[in-house]
């Protein structure tokens, strides 16, 4: 029989027995930077809201150089950083854009350790060597690309590359053999919006009935004015097996203001993901938030937009050290992503990306930081950490590996559903490895031995 509602509220136990109230600090993720916290940097500091929330404004006063830098932060900085970023510039891999809404938000008193700077401005004394085993392009996107600009690797999944610019660049994007002017260290393969190569992506995902699934990344989405935003999305959605699209950026990350003060751009999303609803096609937007610090009551107004409009938002961050590498600060973020309704989706343990070594944790510190984000919030609201596996394995679970052994770094995974009967290898930073096994690293006859009984172990195990 049922229980009546005024039995059950009869048999609430007594006050002593109840859940004691949380800390103040449990509230934490609801406390968001408001103001014009902007005006504290020299060159801000006539800025007003209106022109700190023009899409516009960010983007042509964005940082692509050291001197521009320097002018809108003077002296706010610790001597000898301006030199240690020249030099950090020459050695990186992607070129610098950063918006004002992200240089406002960084400690310039402190840079060395904020974790704004530290995904943004590259520095020379934090370099690290490559490990011996990365390449450019770890995960293998253009080996799985049938047109230039489409990857086809899971069965009923593409991902569409319609262009090659972000509004800000990442230290470390995977695809940092694309993204962004060439440097000094790269000369990228360019995927400039094309209508012709586009055509040939339509036509190739039409050509494929087990296509269900479209990513339309890059680049970034943001980059996309209006009427291509619509453009694409029609173009996806009269494909009769496209079951599902999503557009990728990292805008709401970096310029939440967009959101707001594009109403073009906005509304075009809007009338894609309603078209998608009426022919009954999931269409939803895909974002990059790796910070706490990245979500302020600007990003609040933007996703609270989106949820208006019934836009549907995902993150998917990517675990960096000295970013997001600890329990309280991954916490921090998936708690907050969730209460402004954005769902936290997946966390990338690090590619093995050219040039930032030291941004890069070992799987053990994902596994470590997994265990205690589970259980803070809600199972939709917590993120599954994946390792893409390098060589073009996809993502995997981080928990899934055949073999692991943290003193050597090295995991061994394999992805059945992906490429039947191969195995897949990623390495932790040797950086973080003890003498010893760094000393066996150094020795190539070594290396190949220890990865020959790592990938043993694997086949031995592997069901
Ligand atoms: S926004 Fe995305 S694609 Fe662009 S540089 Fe950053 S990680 Fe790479």
């Amino acid at each position: 029989m049922a229980t009546s509602s005024l039995s059950v509220i009869r048999e609430l136990p007594s006050a002593a027995a109840k859940k004691p109230p949380a800390p103040a600090a449990t509230l934490a993720h609801t406390d968001l930077l408001g103001g014009a916290w902007w005006q504290q940097i020299p060159a801000y500091r006539n800025i007003d809201e209106a022109c700190f929330l023009d899409h516009t404004w960010q983007a042509k006063n964005s940082i692509t150089k050291v001197s521009k830098l320097v002018e809108t932060i003077q002296e706010m900085v610790p001597s000898g950083f301006v030199e240690d970023l020249e030099l950090g510039m020459r050695h990186a891999p992607m070129s610098v854009r950063v918006s004002p809404y992200i240089v406002s938000l960084i400690d310039w008193e402190r840079p060395y350790e904020d974790p704004l700077r530290t995904q943004f401005f590259p520095l020379a004394s934090r370099l690290r060597p490559d490990h011996p085993k990365l390449g450019l392009d770890s995960l293998a996107e253009q080996a799985d690309s049938p047109v230039p600009g489409l990857t086809h690797r899971y069965v009923d999944k593409a991902l569409f590359l319609p262009l090659d610019t972000c509004p800000v660049y990442c230290r470390f994007c995977t695809r940092s053999y694309a993204i962004g002017l060439d440097t000094d260290e790269v000369e990228k393969v360019h995927l400039r919006p094309n209508e012709e190569r586009w055509r040939r992506a339509y036509q190739y995902i039409a050509s494929r009935p087990e296509l269900e699934d479209i990513v339309i990344s890059g680049g970034d989405a943001y980059q996309l004015r209006a009427g291509l935003i619509e453009e694409i999305g029609e173009a996806l959605l009269a494909i009769p097996n496209v079951r599902r699209m999503r557009f990728a950026t990292k805008g709401p990350a970096v310029m939440p203001m967009k959101i707001l003060s594009d109403a073009a751009w906005t509304d075009a999303l809007a009338r894609v993901v309603e078209k998608g609803r009426r022919l009954r096609k999931d269409v939803v937007l895909h974002t990059h938030f790796n910070s706490p610090r990245e979500i302020t009551e600007i990003t609040q107004a933007a996703m609270g937009r989106l949820f208006e409009r019934g836009i549907v938002v995902r993150n998917q961050s990517v675990l960096i050290r000295g970013v997001n590498d600890t329990v309280e600060t991954m916490t921090l973020l998936v708690k907050r992503l969730g209460y402004l309704n954005v769902h936290p989706y997946y966390v990338y343990v690090h590619d093995m990306v050219r040039g930032v070594e030291d941004l890069r944790t070992s799987v053990d510190t994902a596994v470590h930081i997994e265990k205690h984000v589970r259980g803070s919030t809600a199972g939709f609201n917590t993120p599954t950490f994946v390792v893409d596996a390098p060589g073009g394995g996809g993502k995997r679970d981080v928990h899934s590996y055949e073999y692991y052994d943290p003193d050597t770094g090295i995991s061994v995974y394999a992805a059945p559903s992906v490429k039947p009967g191969q195995f897949f290898t990623y390495f932790d930073p040797l950086h973080q490895l003890g003498t010893h096994q760094q000393r066996r690293w150094a020795d190539p006859v070594e290396q190949a031995a220890m990865i020959e009984d790592a990938l043993a172990k694997a086949r031995g195990r592997s069901r």
